[in-house]
């Protein structure tokens, strides 16, 4: 099996009062996740740790990953936990009308051996560092990316457009759930960034690059994002999971 090194941090930032942000580390279960709540209240707290946990829960109760596993089923497991927790998030809503309205977005990273899967709804992203490319392994589900895909926005100005908070598809939220799935290949020396848009509003990719390529700790290069984050304005919660993968791990053959 590979070793992984990973570790997470979630901040308030500056002007809210409230992290509807959360995340989750399962080294067991090798499942990453980050969630950004939403809804009135504090519901958005709510709502992404009903996510998060639903998400382990399923995952786990199909077992640890082996090699039999390995593949495209961990990819559909990982998909399907989404459709649970978003189902959780629902029931949780038709039960108590005061939360109507909350949802999360979600990102998730499930590893195998040398292969993983990526899921996502909403505009928390994943990336990866692999030597010197930098990469954005998801397309935000935002009003603002749509334009920049029709060509009206730059990327630039999508950033930080007054509508960039605009999503348009969550978990939890109404209308169809659908959740994009992306395979990717896992190589030691690779880094993955898994992260809320609070800090992607307010660092450009260049900058955050820097940050992941440091020759530092997994929790230093956690740190250094957040308090960038949060030097730049900190104006919505920030949260940020960072998995090293670091070669072969002979014990666990
Ligand atoms: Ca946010």
């Amino acid at each position: 099996m590979l070793r992984v090194c990973a570790s997470g941090m979630s901040d308030v930032g500056r002007s809210r009062r409230h992290n509807e942000d959360c995340f989750e580390i399962d080294p067991e279960l090798r499942l990453y996740l980050v969630a950004d709540g939403m809804g009135g209240h504090r519901f958005g707290e709510v709502a992404s740790r009903m996510a998060v946990t639903a998400i382990q829960s399923h995952v786990r109760s199909a077992g640890e990953p082996s090699p039999e596993a390995a593949g495209g089923r961990r990819g559909d497991l990982l998909v399907a936990a989404f459709a649970v927790a978003h189902e959780r998030v629902l029931g949780a809503i038709q039960r108590d009308a005061d939360l109507t309205g909350m949802g999360t977005t979600l990102v998730g990273l499930l590893l195998d051996d040398w292969s993983g899967s990526i899921a996502h709804v909403g505009d928390s992203r994943a990336y990866r560092l692999r030597q010197e490319r930098f990469e954005l392994l998801t397309q935000d589900h935002t009003w603002v990316h749509e334009q920049v895909a029709a060509g009206y926005l730059s990327e630039e100005q999508a950033r930080v457009h007054p509508l960039k908070n605009v999503v348009t598809r969550a978990l939890g939220g109404e209308g169809e759930m659908r959740v994009d799935l992306r395979p990717v290949d896992v190589r030691p020396g690779d880094r993955y960034l898994l992260c809320s848009d609070g800090l992607t509003t307010m660092l450009t990719d260049e900058e955050i690059a820097g940050r992941l390529a440091a020759s530092v700790s997994v929790a230093e290069i956690c740190r250094g994002l957040v308090t960038d984050a949060n030097a730049r304005g900190g104006h919505d919660n920030v949260t940020v999971v960072v998995i090293a993968v670091e070669g072969e791990d002979p014990e666990r053959e």
